[in-house]
Protein backbone atom coordinates (compact mmCIF):
# COMPACT_ATOMS: atom_id res chain seq x y z
CA UNK A 1 0.00 0.00 0.00
CA UNK A 2 1.52 3.56 -0.97
CA UNK A 3 -0.24 4.74 2.27
CA UNK A 4 2.59 6.36 3.97
CA UNK A 5 4.98 6.61 0.55
CA UNK A 6 3.65 9.88 -0.19
CA UNK A 7 4.45 11.34 3.14
CA UNK A 8 7.86 10.01 2.60
CA UNK A 9 8.31 11.33 -0.30
CA UNK A 10 7.83 15.12 0.77
CA UNK A 11 10.00 14.85 3.90
CA UNK A 12 13.22 12.79 2.48
CA UNK A 13 13.15 12.98 -0.88
CA UNK A 14 12.75 16.82 -0.70
CA UNK A 15 16.64 16.83 0.28
CA UNK A 16 17.04 13.93 -2.71
CA UNK A 17 15.87 16.21 -4.98
CA UNK A 18 17.57 19.18 -3.80
CA UNK A 19 20.95 17.68 -3.87
CA UNK A 20 19.77 16.30 -7.56
CA UNK A 21 19.26 19.41 -8.70
CA UNK A 22 22.96 20.60 -7.52
CA UNK A 23 24.18 17.66 -9.48
CA UNK A 24 22.43 18.97 -12.58
CA UNK A 25 24.03 22.58 -12.41
CA UNK A 26 27.53 20.26 -12.12
CA UNK A 27 26.87 18.49 -15.00
CA UNK A 28 25.91 21.75 -16.68
CA UNK A 29 29.28 23.59 -15.68
CA UNK A 30 31.06 20.59 -16.36
CA UNK A 31 29.30 20.28 -19.81
CA UNK A 32 30.46 24.22 -20.44
CA UNK A 33 33.80 23.55 -19.41
CA UNK A 34 34.42 20.77 -21.57
CA UNK A 35 32.79 21.89 -24.66
CA UNK A 36 34.62 25.54 -24.45
CA UNK A 37 37.64 23.68 -23.52
CA UNK A 38 38.59 20.34 -25.22
CA UNK A 39 36.37 20.79 -28.55
CA UNK A 40 36.40 23.34 -30.93
CA UNK A 41 34.04 21.48 -33.75
CA UNK A 42 30.21 22.56 -33.28
CA UNK A 43 29.49 19.19 -34.30
CA UNK A 44 31.10 17.41 -31.25
CA UNK A 45 29.71 20.33 -29.23
CA UNK A 46 26.17 19.56 -30.35
CA UNK A 47 26.61 15.99 -29.94
CA UNK A 48 27.62 16.93 -26.12
CA UNK A 49 24.79 18.88 -25.90
CA UNK A 50 22.18 16.28 -27.52
CA UNK A 51 23.62 13.56 -25.34
CA UNK A 52 22.49 15.59 -22.21
CA UNK A 53 19.24 16.47 -23.49
CA UNK A 54 18.48 12.92 -24.19
CA UNK A 55 19.08 12.08 -20.47
CA UNK A 56 16.79 14.86 -18.82
CA UNK A 57 14.30 13.67 -21.96
CA UNK A 58 14.43 10.08 -20.53
CA UNK A 59 12.91 10.85 -17.02
CA UNK A 60 9.57 12.21 -17.50
CA UNK A 61 9.44 9.23 -20.52
CA UNK A 62 10.62 6.62 -17.84
CA UNK A 63 8.16 8.10 -15.46
CA UNK A 64 5.64 7.24 -17.64
CA UNK A 65 6.16 3.62 -18.23
CA UNK A 66 6.18 3.81 -14.44
CA UNK A 67 3.64 0.88 -14.23
CA UNK A 68 5.57 -1.74 -16.46
CA UNK A 69 9.09 -1.01 -15.55
CA UNK A 70 9.21 -0.47 -11.65
CA UNK A 71 12.57 -0.09 -11.23
CA UNK A 72 12.80 3.04 -13.54
CA UNK A 73 13.71 5.43 -11.08
CA UNK A 74 17.64 3.39 -10.72
CA UNK A 75 17.90 3.18 -14.14
CA UNK A 76 17.11 6.40 -15.04
CA UNK A 77 19.36 7.57 -12.42
CA UNK A 78 22.24 5.27 -13.78
CA UNK A 79 21.61 6.61 -16.42
CA UNK A 80 22.10 10.47 -16.06
CA UNK A 81 25.13 9.45 -13.85
CA UNK A 82 26.75 7.89 -16.57
CA UNK A 83 25.92 10.94 -19.01
CA UNK A 84 27.79 12.98 -15.61
CA UNK A 85 30.72 10.57 -15.38
CA UNK A 86 31.67 10.80 -19.55
CA UNK A 87 31.26 14.20 -19.22
CA UNK A 88 33.51 14.33 -16.01
CA UNK A 89 36.44 12.20 -17.82
CA UNK A 90 36.70 14.59 -20.80
CA UNK A 91 36.25 17.29 -18.21
CA UNK A 92 39.16 15.62 -16.08
CA UNK A 93 41.63 14.65 -19.27
CA UNK A 94 41.44 18.77 -20.29
CA UNK A 95 41.86 20.34 -16.42
CA UNK A 96 44.36 17.86 -15.42
CA UNK A 97 43.81 19.06 -11.48
CA UNK A 98 44.44 16.62 -8.90
CA UNK A 99 41.73 18.63 -6.87
CA UNK A 100 39.32 18.80 -10.06
CA UNK A 101 38.63 14.82 -9.32
CA UNK A 102 36.44 15.96 -6.69
CA UNK A 103 33.39 16.17 -8.99
CA UNK A 104 33.71 12.07 -8.83
CA UNK A 105 32.24 12.18 -5.73
CA UNK A 106 29.24 13.55 -6.68
CA UNK A 107 27.46 10.08 -8.24
CA UNK A 108 28.55 8.57 -5.06
CA UNK A 109 26.46 11.13 -2.42
CA UNK A 110 23.61 10.97 -4.63
CA UNK A 111 23.37 7.17 -4.85
CA UNK A 112 24.28 6.73 -1.15
CA UNK A 113 21.30 8.85 -0.08
CA UNK A 114 19.02 7.99 -2.25
CA UNK A 115 19.30 3.89 -2.68
CA UNK A 116 21.22 2.74 -0.12
CA UNK A 117 24.96 1.02 0.27
CA UNK A 118 25.07 -1.61 -2.77
CA UNK A 119 24.07 1.23 -4.97
CA UNK A 120 26.72 3.49 -3.59
CA UNK A 121 29.57 0.86 -4.36
CA UNK A 122 28.80 0.72 -7.84
CA UNK A 123 28.43 4.34 -8.03
CA UNK A 124 32.08 4.19 -6.16
CA UNK A 125 32.44 1.58 -8.84
CA UNK A 126 31.67 4.19 -11.82
CA UNK A 127 33.69 6.80 -10.55
CA UNK A 128 37.24 4.44 -9.72
CA UNK A 129 36.79 3.37 -13.22
CA UNK A 130 36.80 6.89 -14.48
CA UNK A 131 39.89 7.63 -12.73
CA UNK A 132 41.42 4.49 -14.38
CA UNK A 133 40.40 5.96 -17.74
CA UNK A 134 41.74 9.28 -16.72
CA UNK A 135 45.05 7.73 -15.54
CA UNK A 136 45.21 6.00 -18.80
CA UNK A 137 45.07 9.68 -20.62
CA UNK A 138 47.68 11.20 -18.18
CA UNK A 139 50.29 8.11 -18.41
CA UNK A 140 49.58 7.46 -14.30
CA UNK A 141 51.50 10.48 -13.06
CA UNK A 142 48.96 10.96 -10.35
CA UNK A 143 48.27 7.23 -8.89
CA UNK A 144 48.89 8.09 -5.12
CA UNK A 145 46.12 10.64 -5.55
CA UNK A 146 43.87 7.67 -7.35
CA UNK A 147 44.56 5.66 -4.74
CA UNK A 148 43.36 8.42 -2.09
CA UNK A 149 40.38 9.00 -3.79
CA UNK A 150 38.86 5.50 -4.39
CA UNK A 151 39.38 5.20 -0.43
CA UNK A 152 37.47 8.34 0.00
CA UNK A 153 34.68 7.24 -3.00
CA UNK A 154 34.16 3.83 -0.63
CA UNK A 155 35.10 5.35 3.01
CA UNK A 156 31.61 7.99 1.57
CA UNK A 157 29.55 4.89 0.24
CA UNK A 158 30.01 2.91 2.98
CA UNK A 159 29.23 5.69 5.44
CA UNK A 160 26.76 7.25 3.57
CA UNK A 161 24.52 4.00 1.96
CA UNK A 162 24.39 2.55 5.83
CA UNK A 163 23.43 5.71 7.23
CA UNK A 164 20.52 6.22 4.67
CA UNK A 165 19.90 1.96 4.94
CA UNK A 166 19.18 2.31 8.58
CA UNK A 167 17.09 5.29 8.81
CA UNK A 168 15.50 3.73 6.11
CA UNK A 169 14.85 0.43 8.49
CA UNK A 170 14.17 2.28 12.01
CA UNK A 171 10.91 4.21 9.53
CA UNK A 172 9.95 1.07 8.27
CA UNK A 173 9.81 -0.67 11.63
CA UNK A 174 8.02 3.28 12.73
CA UNK A 175 5.85 3.16 9.85
CA UNK A 176 4.69 -0.69 10.40
CA UNK A 177 3.89 0.24 14.37
CA UNK A 178 2.18 2.91 13.26
CA UNK A 179 -0.24 1.11 10.62
CA UNK A 180 -0.23 -2.10 11.81
CA UNK A 181 -1.75 -3.77 14.86
CA UNK A 182 0.05 -4.98 17.45
CA UNK A 183 -1.64 -8.20 18.16
CA UNK A 184 -2.50 -9.01 15.01
CA UNK A 185 0.08 -7.69 12.60
CA UNK A 186 -2.66 -6.51 9.90
CA UNK A 187 -3.81 -3.05 9.39
CA UNK A 188 -5.24 -1.37 12.85
CA UNK A 189 -8.07 0.97 12.83
CA UNK A 190 -6.38 4.26 11.72
CA UNK A 191 -4.71 2.43 8.35
CA UNK A 192 -8.14 0.95 7.61
CA UNK A 193 -9.38 4.46 7.40
CA UNK A 194 -6.58 5.94 5.38
CA UNK A 195 -6.47 3.01 2.88
CA UNK A 196 -10.66 3.46 2.69
CA UNK A 197 -9.97 7.27 1.88
CA UNK A 198 -7.43 6.59 -0.90
CA UNK A 199 -9.23 3.24 -2.35
CA UNK A 200 -12.65 5.67 -2.24
CA UNK A 201 -11.45 8.89 -3.83
CA UNK A 202 -9.61 6.61 -6.32
CA UNK A 203 -13.23 4.77 -7.39
CA UNK A 204 -14.95 8.05 -7.68
CA UNK A 205 -11.84 9.23 -10.09
CA UNK A 206 -11.65 5.85 -12.35
CA UNK A 207 -15.72 5.41 -11.81
CA UNK A 208 -14.72 2.32 -10.14
CA UNK A 209 -16.53 0.48 -6.73
CA UNK A 210 -15.33 -0.40 -3.73
CA UNK A 211 -16.96 -3.06 -0.87
CA UNK A 212 -16.73 -3.12 2.60
CA UNK A 213 -17.02 -6.40 4.39
CA UNK A 214 -17.28 -5.45 8.10
CA UNK A 215 -17.03 -9.40 10.31
CA UNK A 216 -17.82 -9.63 14.26
CA UNK A 217 -16.70 -13.08 15.85
CA UNK A 218 -20.16 -14.74 17.35
CA UNK A 219 -20.25 -15.36 21.38
CA UNK A 220 -16.31 -14.23 21.71
CA UNK A 221 -16.86 -13.02 25.22
CA UNK A 222 -17.49 -16.79 26.26
CA UNK A 223 -14.19 -17.81 25.05
CA UNK A 224 -12.23 -15.31 26.72
CA UNK A 225 -14.75 -15.99 29.94
CA UNK A 226 -13.73 -19.60 29.63
CA UNK A 227 -9.87 -19.61 28.58
CA UNK A 228 -9.24 -15.99 29.71
CA UNK A 229 -7.62 -13.16 27.42
CA UNK A 230 -4.73 -14.53 26.71
CA UNK A 231 -5.99 -17.59 25.04
CA UNK A 232 -8.82 -15.27 23.11
CA UNK A 233 -5.62 -13.34 21.73
CA UNK A 234 -4.18 -16.33 20.10
CA UNK A 235 -7.33 -16.88 18.42
CA UNK A 236 -7.82 -13.48 17.22
CA UNK A 237 -3.82 -13.86 16.20
CA UNK A 238 -4.95 -16.62 14.03
CA UNK A 239 -7.89 -15.25 12.81
CA UNK A 240 -6.11 -12.43 11.30
CA UNK A 241 -4.17 -14.65 9.24
CA UNK A 242 -6.62 -16.56 8.42
CA UNK A 243 -8.60 -13.90 7.15
CA UNK A 244 -5.32 -12.67 5.00
CA UNK A 245 -4.52 -15.98 4.16
CA UNK A 246 -8.61 -16.17 2.57
CA UNK A 247 -8.41 -12.81 1.34
CA UNK A 248 -4.98 -12.54 -0.65
CA UNK A 249 -4.17 -9.78 -2.31
CA UNK A 250 -8.10 -8.99 -3.51
CA UNK A 251 -8.12 -6.49 -0.88
CA UNK A 252 -7.02 -4.70 2.33
CA UNK A 253 -7.11 -6.80 5.77
CA UNK A 254 -7.54 -4.52 8.92
CA UNK A 255 -8.63 -5.15 12.75
CA UNK A 256 -11.41 -2.87 12.79
CA UNK A 257 -11.88 -2.91 16.94
CA UNK A 258 -11.91 -5.55 19.78
CA UNK A 259 -13.14 -9.03 17.62
CA UNK A 260 -14.07 -7.09 14.95
CA UNK A 261 -12.27 -7.47 11.12
CA UNK A 262 -12.69 -5.12 8.62
CA UNK A 263 -11.80 -6.41 4.38
CA UNK A 264 -11.45 -3.94 2.03
CA UNK A 265 -12.41 -4.76 -1.59
CA UNK A 266 -11.63 -1.90 -5.36
CA UNK A 267 -13.57 -3.07 -7.78
CA UNK A 268 -15.64 -5.75 -6.33
CA UNK A 269 -19.46 -5.21 -6.40
CA UNK A 270 -21.51 -6.58 -3.91
CA UNK A 271 -22.13 -9.94 -5.05
CA UNK A 272 -18.52 -10.64 -5.64
CA UNK A 273 -17.72 -9.75 -2.05
CA UNK A 274 -20.55 -11.44 -0.52
CA UNK A 275 -18.58 -14.58 -1.72
CA UNK A 276 -15.55 -13.09 -0.49
CA UNK A 277 -17.26 -13.49 3.05
CA UNK A 278 -18.79 -16.32 2.26
CA UNK A 279 -15.49 -18.09 1.49
CA UNK A 280 -14.36 -16.09 4.99
CA UNK A 281 -17.48 -17.93 6.76
CA UNK A 282 -16.83 -21.22 5.54
CA UNK A 283 -12.85 -20.71 6.49
CA UNK A 284 -13.42 -19.55 9.92
CA UNK A 285 -16.31 -22.13 10.49
CA UNK A 286 -14.46 -25.02 9.12
CA UNK A 287 -10.77 -24.51 11.20
CA UNK A 288 -10.27 -26.78 14.19
CA UNK A 289 -9.51 -24.11 17.38
CA UNK A 290 -8.96 -25.50 20.73
CA UNK A 291 -11.74 -24.91 23.38
CA UNK A 292 -14.65 -24.25 20.83
CA UNK A 293 -17.16 -26.56 23.11
CA UNK A 294 -17.96 -22.87 24.92
CA UNK A 295 -19.47 -22.14 22.10
CA UNK A 296 -23.25 -22.65 21.34
CA UNK A 297 -22.91 -24.48 18.61
CA UNK A 298 -19.49 -25.99 19.00
CA UNK A 299 -17.37 -23.87 16.65
CA UNK A 300 -15.93 -20.68 16.17
CA UNK A 301 -18.39 -18.48 13.87
CA UNK A 302 -18.47 -15.06 12.76
CA UNK A 303 -21.42 -13.03 11.21
CA UNK A 304 -20.59 -10.75 8.60
CA UNK A 305 -22.05 -7.49 7.16
CA UNK A 306 -20.96 -6.21 3.22
CA UNK A 307 -22.06 -3.46 1.26
CA UNK A 308 -21.06 -1.30 -1.90
CA UNK A 309 -19.93 2.07 -2.75
CA UNK A 310 -21.43 3.59 -4.99
CA UNK A 311 -24.79 1.40 -4.87
CA UNK A 312 -25.07 1.66 -0.99
CA UNK A 313 -23.14 4.84 -0.15
CA UNK A 314 -22.09 7.35 -1.60
CA UNK A 315 -19.37 8.96 1.49
CA UNK A 316 -16.89 6.43 3.63
CA UNK A 317 -19.01 6.72 6.89
CA UNK A 318 -22.29 5.90 5.39
CA UNK A 319 -20.10 2.89 4.02
CA UNK A 320 -19.13 2.03 7.08
CA UNK A 321 -22.43 2.63 8.78
CA UNK A 322 -24.80 0.59 5.74
CA UNK A 323 -21.75 -2.58 5.85
CA UNK A 324 -22.71 -2.30 10.39
CA UNK A 325 -26.16 -2.23 9.23
CA UNK A 326 -25.29 -5.53 7.64
CA UNK A 327 -23.61 -6.70 10.13
CA UNK A 328 -26.24 -5.84 12.81
CA UNK A 329 -28.63 -7.89 10.40
CA UNK A 330 -26.22 -10.88 10.19
CA UNK A 331 -26.02 -10.84 13.80
CA UNK A 332 -29.59 -11.12 14.70
CA UNK A 333 -31.13 -13.00 12.03
CA UNK A 334 -28.96 -16.10 12.99
CA UNK A 335 -25.38 -15.40 13.20
CA UNK A 336 -22.66 -17.40 11.40
CA UNK A 337 -24.27 -15.91 8.45
CA UNK A 338 -23.15 -13.25 5.37
CA UNK A 339 -25.52 -10.45 4.60
CA UNK A 340 -25.08 -7.84 2.24
CA UNK A 341 -26.39 -4.63 2.94
CA UNK A 342 -30.17 -4.30 1.91
CA UNK A 343 -32.53 -1.71 3.32
CA UNK A 344 -35.80 -3.54 3.99
CA UNK A 345 -37.48 0.61 4.32
CA UNK A 346 -35.72 1.14 0.87
CA UNK A 347 -37.38 -1.37 -0.86
CA UNK A 348 -40.93 -0.71 1.33
CA UNK A 349 -41.38 3.10 0.10
CA UNK A 350 -41.11 1.90 -3.36
CA UNK A 351 -44.39 0.88 -3.04
CA UNK A 352 -45.59 4.24 -2.13
CA UNK A 353 -46.71 7.09 -4.11
CA UNK A 354 -44.82 10.02 -3.33
CA UNK A 355 -46.59 11.73 -0.84
CA UNK A 356 -46.84 8.92 1.27
CA UNK A 357 -42.43 8.39 1.27
CA UNK A 358 -42.01 11.53 3.91
CA UNK A 359 -44.95 9.89 6.62
CA UNK A 360 -42.80 6.56 5.45
CA UNK A 361 -39.93 8.03 6.51
CA UNK A 362 -40.68 8.67 9.97
CA UNK A 363 -42.69 5.55 10.53
CA UNK A 364 -39.36 4.05 10.01
CA UNK A 365 -37.69 6.36 12.23
CA UNK A 366 -40.21 4.76 15.10
CA UNK A 367 -38.80 1.12 14.48
CA UNK A 368 -35.39 3.07 15.85
CA UNK A 369 -37.14 4.20 18.94
CA UNK A 370 -38.90 1.14 19.69
CA UNK A 371 -35.61 -0.31 18.78
CA UNK A 372 -33.98 2.03 21.64
CA UNK A 373 -36.74 1.21 24.42
CA UNK A 374 -36.83 -2.63 24.08
CA UNK A 375 -33.27 -3.77 22.38
CA UNK A 376 -35.16 -7.20 21.83
CA UNK A 377 -37.39 -5.83 19.10
CA UNK A 378 -35.33 -5.00 16.46
CA UNK A 379 -33.39 -8.01 15.99
CA UNK A 380 -37.04 -10.01 16.54
CA UNK A 381 -38.99 -8.30 13.65
CA UNK A 382 -36.12 -8.56 11.47
CA UNK A 383 -35.78 -12.49 12.29
CA UNK A 384 -39.77 -12.77 12.07
CA UNK A 385 -39.61 -11.43 8.79
CA UNK A 386 -37.75 -13.40 7.57
CA UNK A 387 -39.10 -16.33 8.43
CA UNK A 388 -42.33 -14.92 7.56
CA UNK A 389 -41.49 -14.30 3.91
CA UNK A 390 -40.16 -17.76 3.79
CA UNK A 391 -42.94 -19.38 4.98
CA UNK A 392 -45.26 -17.73 2.37
CA UNK A 393 -42.77 -18.51 -0.46
CA UNK A 394 -42.91 -21.70 0.62
CA UNK A 395 -46.91 -21.58 0.69
CA UNK A 396 -47.12 -20.07 -3.22
CA UNK A 397 -48.63 -17.05 -2.09
CA UNK A 398 -48.60 -14.64 -4.82
CA UNK A 399 -45.63 -11.75 -4.76
CA UNK A 400 -48.08 -9.10 -3.49
CA UNK A 401 -49.38 -10.93 -1.08
CA UNK A 402 -46.07 -11.89 0.07
CA UNK A 403 -44.63 -8.48 -0.16
CA UNK A 404 -47.28 -7.46 2.07
CA UNK A 405 -46.70 -10.26 5.01
CA UNK A 406 -42.93 -9.32 5.23
CA UNK A 407 -43.76 -5.44 5.80
CA UNK A 408 -46.34 -6.87 7.84
CA UNK A 409 -44.01 -8.94 9.80
CA UNK A 410 -41.05 -5.88 10.01
CA UNK A 411 -44.12 -3.46 11.25
CA UNK A 412 -45.47 -5.80 13.39
CA UNK A 413 -44.81 -4.29 16.93
CA UNK A 414 -44.66 -0.56 15.37
CA UNK A 415 -47.91 -0.24 18.10
CA UNK A 416 -45.54 -0.69 20.79
CA UNK A 417 -44.19 3.26 20.43
CA UNK A 418 -46.98 3.88 22.78
CA UNK A 419 -46.05 1.84 25.17
CA UNK A 420 -44.08 2.61 28.51
CA UNK A 421 -40.33 1.49 28.44
CA UNK A 422 -41.38 0.12 32.07
CA UNK A 423 -44.36 -2.56 30.48
CA UNK A 424 -42.33 -3.32 27.68
CA UNK A 425 -39.19 -4.40 29.98
CA UNK A 426 -41.42 -5.43 32.77
CA UNK A 427 -39.50 -9.14 34.12
CA UNK A 428 -42.61 -9.96 36.21
CA UNK A 429 -45.90 -10.91 34.91
CA UNK A 430 -48.23 -7.69 33.57
CA UNK A 431 -51.05 -6.01 36.05
CA UNK A 432 -54.48 -6.20 34.36
CA UNK A 433 -54.58 -2.33 33.58
CA UNK A 434 -50.66 -2.79 32.16
CA UNK A 435 -52.21 -5.97 30.15
CA UNK A 436 -54.87 -3.79 28.88
CA UNK A 437 -52.06 -1.16 27.51
CA UNK A 438 -50.42 -4.11 25.97
CA UNK A 439 -53.45 -5.64 23.88
CA UNK A 440 -54.08 -2.04 22.62
CA UNK A 441 -50.42 -2.60 19.84
CA UNK A 442 -51.83 -3.99 17.29
CA UNK A 443 -54.96 -1.32 16.85
CA UNK A 444 -52.24 1.70 17.60
CA UNK A 445 -49.36 -0.07 14.75
CA UNK A 446 -52.64 -0.35 12.41
CA UNK A 447 -53.60 3.07 13.47
CA UNK A 448 -49.94 4.39 12.89
CA UNK A 449 -49.41 2.91 9.06
CA UNK A 450 -53.37 3.56 8.07
CA UNK A 451 -52.60 7.23 6.00
CA UNK A 452 -50.47 4.97 4.17
CA UNK A 453 -52.93 3.65 1.43
CA UNK A 454 -50.54 2.17 -0.37
CA UNK A 455 -49.84 -0.56 2.45
CA UNK A 456 -53.52 -1.32 3.66
CA UNK A 457 -52.93 -5.40 3.25
CA UNK A 458 -49.88 -4.71 5.45
CA UNK A 459 -52.27 -2.75 7.94
CA UNK A 460 -54.50 -5.49 8.18
CA UNK A 461 -51.91 -7.60 9.47
CA UNK A 462 -50.68 -6.03 12.23
CA UNK A 463 -54.30 -5.29 13.45
CA UNK A 464 -54.69 -8.85 13.43
CA UNK A 465 -51.44 -10.56 14.22
CA UNK A 466 -52.66 -11.42 17.92
CA UNK A 467 -55.77 -13.12 16.79
CA UNK A 468 -56.72 -16.68 17.68
CA UNK A 469 -57.74 -19.46 14.77
CA UNK A 470 -60.22 -20.01 17.62
CA UNK A 471 -61.29 -16.69 18.27
CA UNK A 472 -59.74 -16.39 21.58
CA UNK A 473 -57.63 -13.37 20.34
CA UNK A 474 -57.31 -9.72 20.13
CA UNK A 475 -57.65 -7.04 19.54
CA UNK A 476 -61.53 -8.08 17.28
CA UNK A 477 -61.36 -11.93 18.47
CA UNK A 478 -62.08 -12.99 14.65
CA UNK A 479 -61.46 -16.65 13.92
CA UNK A 480 -60.56 -19.48 11.37
CA UNK A 481 -60.89 -17.78 7.88
CA UNK A 482 -61.88 -14.71 8.88
CA UNK A 483 -58.23 -14.01 9.99
CA UNK A 484 -56.32 -12.68 6.80
CA UNK A 485 -53.31 -15.71 5.87
CA UNK A 486 -50.73 -12.85 6.52
CA UNK A 487 -52.20 -12.00 10.06
CA UNK A 488 -52.01 -16.15 10.72
CA UNK A 489 -48.54 -16.96 9.26
CA UNK A 490 -46.94 -13.79 11.58
CA UNK A 491 -49.15 -14.95 14.55
CA UNK A 492 -46.84 -18.39 14.45
CA UNK A 493 -43.57 -17.10 13.55
CA UNK A 494 -44.12 -14.43 16.06
CA UNK A 495 -44.80 -16.87 19.19
CA UNK A 496 -41.73 -18.87 17.77
CA UNK A 497 -39.44 -16.49 18.02
CA UNK A 498 -40.40 -15.38 21.03
CA UNK A 499 -39.92 -18.65 22.24
CA UNK A 500 -36.73 -18.92 21.14
CA UNK A 501 -35.25 -16.26 22.38
CA UNK A 502 -33.59 -15.62 25.99
CA UNK A 503 -35.29 -12.86 27.30
CA UNK A 504 -34.38 -10.92 31.01
CA UNK A 505 -36.76 -13.28 32.65
CA UNK A 506 -36.75 -16.53 30.75
CA UNK A 507 -34.14 -19.12 29.17
CA UNK A 508 -35.07 -19.55 25.05
CA UNK A 509 -36.72 -22.87 24.11
CA UNK A 510 -34.57 -25.02 21.83
CA UNK A 511 -36.18 -25.87 18.48
CA UNK A 512 -37.55 -29.15 19.61
CA UNK A 513 -39.05 -27.43 22.66
CA UNK A 514 -40.43 -24.67 20.53
CA UNK A 515 -42.56 -26.32 17.88
CA UNK A 516 -43.89 -29.10 20.74
CA UNK A 517 -45.12 -25.85 22.26
CA UNK A 518 -46.75 -24.53 19.21
CA UNK A 519 -48.34 -27.89 18.36
CA UNK A 520 -49.66 -27.68 22.13
CA UNK A 521 -52.00 -24.77 20.63
CA UNK A 522 -52.41 -25.94 17.09
CA UNK A 523 -56.01 -25.39 16.35
CA UNK A 524 -56.26 -23.09 19.36
CA UNK A 525 -53.93 -20.14 18.61
CA UNK A 526 -52.60 -21.63 15.46
CA UNK A 527 -54.07 -22.46 12.21
CA UNK A 528 -53.28 -26.18 11.98
CA UNK A 529 -52.48 -26.64 8.23
CA UNK A 530 -49.82 -23.38 8.37
CA UNK A 531 -48.08 -24.59 11.62
CA UNK A 532 -48.25 -28.22 9.66
CA UNK A 533 -45.95 -26.44 6.99
CA UNK A 534 -44.14 -24.11 9.19
CA UNK A 535 -43.15 -27.48 10.90
CA UNK A 536 -41.74 -28.91 7.86
CA UNK A 537 -39.77 -25.95 7.35
CA UNK A 538 -37.99 -25.64 10.66
CA UNK A 539 -37.14 -29.15 10.22
CA UNK A 540 -35.58 -28.81 6.61
CA UNK A 541 -33.47 -25.93 8.19
CA UNK A 542 -32.38 -27.34 11.31
CA UNK A 543 -31.18 -30.54 8.48
CA UNK A 544 -29.33 -28.15 6.68
CA UNK A 545 -28.07 -27.06 10.02
CA UNK A 546 -29.30 -23.19 9.73
CA UNK A 547 -31.65 -23.52 12.50
P1 LIG B 1 -21.81 -11.52 19.67
O1 LIG B 1 -22.11 -12.87 19.12
O2 LIG B 1 -23.03 -10.72 19.91
O3 LIG B 1 -20.81 -10.79 18.84
O4 LIG B 1 -21.18 -11.80 21.10
P2 LIG B 1 -19.73 -11.43 21.62
O5 LIG B 1 -19.51 -12.15 22.89
O6 LIG B 1 -18.72 -11.68 20.56
O7 LIG B 1 -19.90 -9.90 21.90
P3 LIG B 1 -19.14 -8.68 21.27
O8 LIG B 1 -19.12 -8.72 19.80
O9 LIG B 1 -19.67 -7.46 21.93
O10 LIG B 1 -17.65 -8.99 21.68
C1 LIG B 1 -16.91 -8.24 22.55
C2 LIG B 1 -15.98 -9.19 23.28
O11 LIG B 1 -14.81 -9.46 22.52
C3 LIG B 1 -15.52 -8.59 24.54
C4 LIG B 1 -14.22 -9.20 24.79
O12 LIG B 1 -14.38 -10.32 25.62
C5 LIG B 1 -13.76 -9.69 23.43
N1 LIG B 1 -12.58 -8.95 22.98
C6 LIG B 1 -12.53 -7.73 22.41
N2 LIG B 1 -11.26 -7.38 22.17
C7 LIG B 1 -10.47 -8.39 22.57
C8 LIG B 1 -9.04 -8.61 22.56
O13 LIG B 1 -8.25 -7.80 22.12
N3 LIG B 1 -8.61 -9.80 23.06
C9 LIG B 1 -9.49 -10.73 23.54
N4 LIG B 1 -8.99 -11.87 24.01
N5 LIG B 1 -10.81 -10.55 23.56
C10 LIG B 1 -11.31 -9.40 23.09
MG1 LIG C 1 -17.86 -7.19 18.76
MG1 LIG D 1 -18.75 -10.64 18.76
Amino acid sequence: MKLFENKRSTYINRYITLSQVVFFLLIGILLFRVTHISFETVFLKLNIIFLFMLGLAMIPLIQTLNIKFPNYEIICDFFIISVYIIVSIMFLIKEQGELSKIVLLMPVIIMALKYGVSMAYLAAGFSTVSLFVVGVFSGFNSADFDIMYIGIFLLLAWLLGNMTETEHNIRKELERLATHDGLTDIYNHRSFQNILDLELEKAKNENNKVSLILLDIDYFKFYNDAYGHQEGDKVLQKLAQLLTDTVGNKGYCARYGGEEFAVILPGFNINEAKEVGEQIREVFESYKFPGTNVFPDGKLTASIGVAEYPLNADTKEKLIKKTDEALYRAKFVSKNRVESYYSVFDELSLFLKEDEKELFNSISAFTMVINAKDSYTYGHSLRVMELAKNLSLRMDLNNDLIQEISFGALLHDIGKIEISREILNKPNKLNSLEWDIFRQHPIWGAEIIAPLKSLKGVKEIILYHHENYDGTGYPEGISGNNIPIGAKILRIVDSYDAMTTDRPYKVAFSLDQALEELDRYSGSHYDPYILAEFKIMMRELQMVGIK
